[in-house]
């Protein structure tokens, strides 16, 4: 029977139930699913040495006729399978410890290929130890060797050997004529359907010579491979189609289109404390202009650090709060939404709107009002935390939803806010800039707008690096600082999230910054405190009476404290550098010149220094990120799992750019030709992969 890709693998020959199940348990349920569970590598079997060529301490590949088999029970109970096998010329000793079934399985007179480390023999010469194995086919072919044999991630209790049987043979059965419309589509001529993709990257055809193996064993890795860049083409356009289909779908929404009168106009200038920049007034044209729309707004808002988002956002709020519909303002941590509470309050304070916060840290007493007012309608703006998801909250006529610094949230819980409106406009920001390549795919439903431009009066912060034993000067020109009337961040090296962090260190550590500044005031911020500590930390910092704060990246978002004029980071190689931005970004918030010193672990290697140094040298926050995901791809850019991204098989967004964006042109044209559900179906004829914003 031929096997097409879309086939149940229960109804497959040699799958049991138990399988299947186990299979389905992890969501793989046809063909395709299990073909799309790629190898994580792959090792040369493919030429057996001659047995006299097996030298101690090599890893070896095989082949042999079993000429002597003998089990043993060593004191322990231990069983040792002891074999030799003999290719006609030269024999080999093979043991296996504690396999005892093995000499039963095993027979004199039979061909093995054998897989495994020789060491110094215990009698004569080298021998194996418990090597793979694997009786030779009697048409003289074997699925564990003999080739370029995967390695596979085990799915459960299915092992990774077993799932290579299971990819032999589902691969020696499937219908490779399979018709694959995407081949007409693909670029440059290409031809590789996707079940010839699949069939070659599992188990590629070997090349006669070493060196050859060698090289196609190296593009394997980099996922470089005609087969493995077909299959990112399609894992690429999946995405692409979902992601226009996000967008379709959105456009047939109705959200609650502003109208933008003079008199609006007039309060919005009114409440603005200083001129707007360009940029910032191109980008709020942008987005008044998508809110007098009925179709919801989907926008990110990108821009640096200190750019000036959260004046935007305001008065975006304030165009839909005087159109008479609610906005919910959502930030990553209790203290930055109390500081956007307090901004916004700030900003709205000439008009009649007066935002309500809702964090968990509030009485509930206090909470369910902020509730009830939403659900009444009587609250027009709140700012808040995840308490805001919860089912507990609705709203009379959400407007608006705002997501400051996004890379902190899941998509899911992106939509699940969104879902209570009736279809919100969304604005999400984020201070992270992230690469171009990396933002189609993470937001390639958002449509973009850039805040490419600093407030005025701002001098960039002068970034230096120095060796750890400069701390005592450091600390000297901190002190000068302070006695200037500036204040500083002391960023320790406790990384929040690792099980390291411990309060009791952190003090310590800040007990010893305090010695070096006697006089000054220092306080603690960690992760550890409880929230309410923390935000009278960030209190006494922001108000000044505490001057020199020693943190740990909880800094990292967002809280604006204009006075504050000098960050130090201590092992700053232990940190991404779009997280050094982050935190330089505390700095050079108001007009004092601003700095950011790195000092560097006693540790710290070449490399690490040149990376601290790269950074350094650069001011762009778009440059940074750019610098970071060349350096260590986009895994590191926080929540990057949390989108979902982990999720693409073989697409490698460094590696594949060239197949991303034919991926987005032809879901892009199809779109346009009102034909992106034919594209989707054909995607879905092949078991497409689901992979989107999911
Ligand atoms: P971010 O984009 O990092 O969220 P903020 O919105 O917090 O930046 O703005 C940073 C600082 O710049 C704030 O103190 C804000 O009041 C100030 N600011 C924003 N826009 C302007 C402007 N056009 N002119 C002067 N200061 C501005
Ligand atoms: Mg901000």
């Amino acid at each position: 029977m031929r096997l097409s890709l879309t086939d149940p693998l229960s109804a497959m020959a040699g799958v049991g139930p138990r399988t299947a199940a186990v299979l389905a348990g992890s969501g793989l349920s046809t063909v395709a699913d299990l073909l799309w569970h790629l190898p994580s590598r792959w090792e040369d079997r493919a030429c057996p040495l001659s047995l006299r060529e097996v030298v101690a301490g090599d890893v070896v590949t095989v082949c042999g006729e079993v000429v002597d088999l003998r089990v043993r029970r060593a004191r322990s109970r231990l069983t040792i399978v002891e074999a030799a096998v003999s290719d006609g010329e030269s024999s080999l000793a093979v043991v296996w410890f504690n396999q005892p079934y093995l000499a039963t399985s095993l027979r004199v007179g039979q061909r093995l290929w054998l897989h495994g480390p020789a060491g110094p023999g215990r009698g004569w010469g080298v021998e194996l130890r418990s090597p793979e194995w694997e009786k030779e086919r009697d048409d003289g072919e074997a699925v564990h060797h003999g080739r370029i044999v995967p390695v596979y991630r085990r799915i459960g209790e299915v092992s990774g050997r077993r799932l290579r049987s299971l990819m032999a043979r589902i691969l020696a059965s499937l219908d490779r004529t399979f018709p694959d419309p995407l081949v007409g589509l693909l670029p440059g001529g290409a031809t590789l359907s996707l079940s010839e993709a699949l069939a070659e990257t599992h188990f590629p055809t070997a090349p006669a010579g070493l060196d050859e193996r060698r090289e196609l064993l190296q593009q394997l890795a980099r996922r470089t491979t005609p087969a493995q860049r077909r299959l990112a083409q399609q894992e690429l356009l999946g995405l692409a189609v979902t992601l226009e289909q996000a967008r379709e779908a959105r456009r047939r929404q109705h959200a609650v289109a502003c109208r933008v009168t003079d008199e609006i106009r007039a309060r919005a200038r009114a409440a603005l404390p200083f001129r707007l920049t360009q940029a910032q007034r191109r980008v709020l044209r942008e987005i008044v202009t998508d809110l007098q729309r009925t179709a919801p707004m989907a926008r990110l808002l990108h821009g640096d650090v200190g750019s000036g988002k959260t004046v935007v956002a305001a008065l975006a709020t304030l165009v839909v709060a005087e159109c008479g519909a609610q906005v919910a303002i959502m930030a990553p941590t209790e203290l930055l939404a109390q500081q956007h509470h307090a901004s916004f309050t700030r900003l709205l304070a000439p008009t009649p709107h007066r935002p309500a916060l809702l964090v968990g840290g509030l009485p509930e007493g206090e909470k369910r009002k902020v509730r009830e007012g939403l659900a009444r309608g009587s609250i027009a703006v709140v700012v808040g935390t995840h308490a805001l998801f919860q089912e507990a909250t609705g709203f009379a006529r959400l407007g608006l939803v705002v997501i400051d610094e996004q890379h902190r949230f899941g998509v899911a819980q992106r939509q699940r806010l969104v879902a209570k409106g009736d279809a919100p406009h969304l604005l999400v920001m984020t201070a992270t800039p992230i690469p171009r390549s990396l933002a189609l795919t993470l937001y390639g439903d958002l449509e973009m707008s850039v805040l490419d431009e600093l407030p005025p009066g701002r001098s960039p912060v002068r970034t230096v690096v120095r060796d750890g034993r400069a701390r005592d000067r450091v600390m000297e020109f901190v002190r000068r600082e302070v006695a200037e009337g500036g204040q500083a961040y002391w960023v320790v090296p406790f990384i929040e999230d690792s099980e390291t962090l411990s309060a009791r260190a952190i003090a310590s550590h800040a007990q010893e910054i305090q010695r070096g500044l006697a006089g000054v005031s220092v306080g603690v911020l960690h992760g550890r405190l409880p929230a309410e500590e923390r935000e009278q930390v960030m209190a006494a910092f922001l108000a000044g009476e505490i001057e020199v704060l020693c943190a740990t990246t909880v800094i990292e978002v967002g809280v604006d404290v204009p006075r504050a004029s000098v960050m130090v980071i201590e092992n700053a190689e232990r940190f991404g550098l779009a997280q050094l931005h982050q935190l330089r970004g505390r700095v050079g918030r108001g007009s004092r010149a601003s700095y950011c010193v790195l000092l560097l672990g006693e540790e710290c290697g070449a490399q690490a220094r040149e990376r601290v140094a790269r950074f350094a040298s650069l001011t762009d926050g778009f440059a940074v990120a750019e610098e970071d995901f060349r350096q260590r791809g986009p895994g590191e850019f926080t929540g990057m799992r949390q989108w979902g991204r982990a999720d693409l098989a073989v697409a490698d967004l460094r590696i594949h750019l060239v197949e991303l964006q034919w991926a987005r042109s032809v879901a892009g044209q199809w779109a346009r030709r009102g034909r992106l559900q034919q594209l989707a179906a054909l995607l879905g004829g092949l078991g497409g992969r689901s992979v989107g914003p999911a």
